[in-house]
């Protein structure tokens, strides 16, 4: 998807890569809410795939639950090198923790989600957008007018 974003310039994202713990998941329960906004985004034609160090062992029935791919990364350098091979510069990433760090320096728009197992503070600082819930995340690319007026100049 290209977005025209005025006094700034053109924006594509083609892949959403998603943390797994604190972002996609509270608890180790998945947000209600985000199953379906997942779907929306594939048929809208968004690759859409979470890292995670996988830490509750619960990455393959939860990425089979959401129908979507995942990859194990048990680190943050791990996250970043993941992402290079995904051509970057078209990708978002959605997090909270400091294992996400590089990744968000890799990625062309990083956004960071305020939720109950919060956000690490240099990760927060190195993010482009930061939003409540991973739901208003995903809707930045579900409406699309949102997304453009955050980040119009
Ligand atoms: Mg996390």
């Amino acid at each position: 998807m290209t977005y025209d974003i005025p006094g700034v310039g053109q924006l594509t994202i083609n892949t959403i890569i998603l943390d797994l713990n604190g972002t996609l998941s509270v608890g180790g329960q998945v947000v209600d809410g985000v199953r379906g906004r997942l779907t929306r985004l594939k048929e809208r034609g968004f690759k859409v795939v979470f890292f995670t160090g996988n830490t509750r062992n619960d990455a393959n029935d939860l990425a089979a639950d959401l129908e979507i791919d995942w990859k194990l990364a048990k680190s943050a350098e791990d996250k970043r090198d993941l992402a290079m091979d995904m051509d970057p510069e078209t990708c978002v990433s959605i997090g909270n923790g400091r294992i996400d760090l590089e990744l968000m320096k890799a990625v062309k728009l990083g956004i960071v989600t305020l939720q109950g197992e919060g956000v690490h503070v240099e990760t927060l600082q190195a993010c482009d957008i930061i939003i409540p819930t991973i739901n208003d995340a995903l809707d930045l690319f579900i409406d699309s007018q949102r997304l453009i007026a955050t980040l119009r100049k």
